[in-house]
């Protein structure tokens, strides 16, 4: 996928670098010591550095050198076996030259030709630019999973060497790369088990994305390293001390903390560099021996150190007794180093390591003889065949579905524009218009939450479509740090706070006192104690600012202060109103001429002005009303029913009993009037509800029977049930109602039991 150019022959440096990279693989190939593994490698070389010939990438290098450094990541770091091995040194072959892939089958038979099938289908398509390309490329890659993991992992080392060679890209080129590398193979190497490839991912594709707070870091912890490496040696001594008295056999190693996890870590705890305490671990690899299970053993490994070593309690990691997701295993322990350091200590053993180090092929190596059953990974694994069977769901789609099951301890939402954000699991959505902007999150007043009006306080779940709704007079408030989770959310909040309550908690305080003294009251705890029960707060302050902020009003002081308190945290309006005429719907049921009636003719639902008594029945599952589309049932008693054509009963009448339906239609309804419910929701603010039923009770032609809101953390929901004479008039009413600021939405509700 790098681009490369025909030149006319290579010179004898090429040829000379070329032969020594070959070798280098050659003599260090991994398990490759079957009869015939070597020749097959040999023979996979000499075709491609045939069909290669005289190409060179970006870099200026043979091109060739790029699939035998494929194939030493193939074999050396990913472990995985000859033909593999082979099919990395052919993978560019027939994508980027004359070969056909028939030419593979018929020299290198039909496994290393379907692993090089599944490579090219899935090979980059870089210079097209749109979004759905990328993810069809992604699908298709993953596509090979149910044929074969290994093309995943042959393009995992692709794309490890093509982020190590980077630089020689264009710049364009180079962001993309970078982002798709953090965004999905990084994941994936970590979800296969590839542990070392997921850091050097994520630290490469870091560099070219940041490369100045790169260069930062790199040059602190270069700048530390002497240091660091005595620390760690003087760390050790006693440590392999003890293990040799106690006849294990084990390796040491020490690490430092990769560049980008430093970076997460300062980005998480919003610390500077010098804060990231675990900086320094230890890697303790042991020889499992036979008295002993391996769990055991590290144990004891374990207890030895912290004979030396105080432990921190908290930051003990036992994934001995239950492996992580993607099958690695480990102890890990952090104790108190010297100079008051903490050193991060890692205690595996043979098997553990190569499954950390190897991921996804040694774990199946081992899996043989562990008679491990159906663990996580296979269970993701089936997940994701599972996935890439449904035809029905497309690739963006599909590409976000997967992203999201790489992780099991983050939620994956997105803004209204597609954007991914990553939350912690159990976020709301107001850790979300945090995590857009901190002064979203300060004006933030409630959520779409996939498009239904929510509250701030709604749990988010991974694939959520979220919109925050913003108010220019909005603040934050005191009990949002009750569903504030994250810590940038939280630190936003208390910082808004901070700036604001003192100011108005002050103001609001001296206006209660002012109006209390025109009233000639005395400020008392009783009165305090009505007025939050009134206003239902829970604290004083709250009162205060609520006052302050012009949210409480005062000029209804007197009148609270006589009411008797209310125990309800919610607020809750029921309202009956009577005197409204309703007969369309009665109970009768008046005799009708079924047999006599002009199937050829619509029937005239006509309004009771003649005394004739009532000779239809309004539907009571689908309410119709006038102006909606209609059609008539003749039931057994000869009454004509009333439903909308849509309505599934009707549905179900016309196909069963189609002879007992008949056109009917309205006729002009002066003063019978008829139900119907509409839902509102929107921002609750004061005045709102009673803005609503103003307007409703300004519009001649509607009566309000009952209205029925609640309210909770700033978002009303409720219901509106009306008489009205025709659709008309509740349209007009359901516009005028969709103007009231603060008001989201106002549907009629088509279907409801009364
Ligand atoms: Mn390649």
């Amino acid at each position: 996928m790098m681009g490369k150019t025909k030149s006319d022959i290579f010179t004898a440096e090429d040829l000379s670098q070329i032969e020594g990279e070959y070798k280098l693989l050659r003599d260090n190939l991994y398990r490759c010591d079957n009869p015939g593994d070597r020749e097959l490698i040999d023979k996979a070389f000499n075709f491609a550095n045939e069909a290669h010939r005289d190409m060179y990438r970006n870099s200026g290098e043979p091109y060739i050198i790029h699939p035998i450094h494929v194939a030493r990541i193939v074999n050396q770091e990913i472990g995985l076996g000859s033909r593999s091995v082979a099919a990395a040194l052919l993978h560019d072959v027939v994508e980027d030259t004359d070969v056909a892939l028939e030419e593979i089958r018929r020299e290198f038979g039909p496994k290393i030709a379907s692993l090089i099938d599944g490579l090219t289908k899935i090979s980059g398509t870089y210079n097209k630019e749109t979004n759905s390309l990328q993810a069809e490329n992604f699908r298709k890659m993953l596509m090979t999973l149910s044929d074969d993991i290994r093309v995943i992992l042959i393009k995992i080392a692709d794309r490890l060497h093509n982020m190590r060679t980077l630089d020689s890209m264009p710049e364009y080129k180079k962001m993309k790369v970078a982002g798709e590398t953090v965004y999905l193979y990084a994941p994936l190497a970590h979800r296969l088990g590839l542990f070392a490839i997921k850091t050097e991912l994520e630290d490469l594709s870091f560099k070219f994305r940041h490369p100045r707070i790169y260069d930062e870091i790199a040059r602190k912890v270069k700048m530390d390293e002497k240091k660091n490496l005595a620390l760690i040696n003087r760390f050790s001594l006693p440590i392999i001390e003890e293990l040799n008295n106690n006849d294990i056999i084990f390796d040491i190693s020490g690490r430092f903390k990769s560049i980008y996890s430093i970076w997460k870590k300062m980005q998480s705890k919003n610390i500077p560099f010098e804060e990231v305490y675990d900086l320094l671990a230890v890697r303790i690899v042991f020889e499992p021996g036979p008295e002993m299970s391996e769990r055991a053993q590290c144990w004891q490994i374990y207890s030895l150190i912290t004979d030396i070593y105080t432990p921190k309690p908290d930051r003990l990691r036992d994934w001995i007794s239950r492996p992580k997701s993607n099958g690695y295993e480990a102890l890990h322990l952090t104790v108190m180093g010297p100079e008051g350091r903490w050193v991060e200590v890692q205690i595996r053993s043979q098997r553990m390591d190569d499954v950390a180090e190897r991921g996804f092929a040694a774990h199946w190596k081992y899996k043989g003889d562990m008679l491990q059953t159906d663990n996580e990974l296979d269970k993701w694994l089936k997940h994701i065949r599972e996935m890439l069977s449904n035809p029905m769901s497309d690739p963006l789609t599909f590409l976000d579905e997967f992203k999201m099951s790489l992780f099991s301890s983050e939620i994956m939402v997105f803004t209204p524009k597609g954007l991914l954000v990553n939350l912690p699991k159990g976020a709301s959505a107001l850790d979300f218009a945090y995590e857009i902007h901190t002064d979203i999150g300060n004006k933030a007043i409630g959520a779409k939450v996939n498009y239904k009006l929510s509250p701030l306080s709604t749990t988010l779940q991974s694939g959520d479509q979220v919109e925050i709704i913003t108010s220019n007079i909005a603040k934050p408030e005191k009990d949002w740090l009750e569903y504030a989770h994250t810590a940038k959310a939280r630190n936003g909040i208390k910082d808004a706070l901070r700036d604001e309550s003192t100011d108005r908690i002050q103001k609001g305080r001296e206006l209660l006192e002012a109006k209390l003294g025109e009233l000639g009251i005395m400020p008392n705890s009783d009165i305090i104690k009505k007025l939050l029960e009134y206003h239902e707060l829970l604290n004083k302050d709250e009162l205060y600012s609520r006052i302050g902020l012009g949210l409480i009003n005062l000029d209804e002081l007197r009148k609270v202060l006589r009411k008797a308190p209310e125990g309800s945290l919610k607020k809750y309006w029921k309202l009956a109103i009577g005197g409204v005429t309703r007969k369309s719907s009665g109970e009768k049921e008046s005799p009708l001429p079924g047999g006599t009636i002009d199937k050829s003719l619509p029937y005239l639902l006509r309004e009771d002005v003649d005394n004739t008594g009532d000779s239809y029945r309004i539907a009571e599952c689908c309410n119709p009303i006038p102006g909606d589309e209609v059609v008539g049932y003749i039931d057994r008693s000869n009454a004509i029913i009333v439903h909308k054509p849509k309505c599934p009963t009707a549905v179900k009448l016309m196909s069963s009993e189609g002879n007992r339906i008949i056109q009917v239609r309205w006729t002009i309804h002066k003063i019978a009037s008829f139900l119907a419910r509409v839902s509102i929701n929107g921002i609750d603010r004061i005045g709102l509800i009673n803005e609503v039923t103003n307007i409703i009770s300004t519009e001649l032609n509607v009566n309000i029977r009952n209205i029925n809101v609640s309210v909770y953390d700033g978002i009303f929901e409720g219901t509106l049930d009306l008489y009205v004479h025709h659709t008309r008039d509740l349209n007009n009413l359901i516009m005028q109602l969709s103007n009231v600021r603060g008001i989201a939405s106002v549907k009629r509700i088509e279907e409801f039991i009364e």
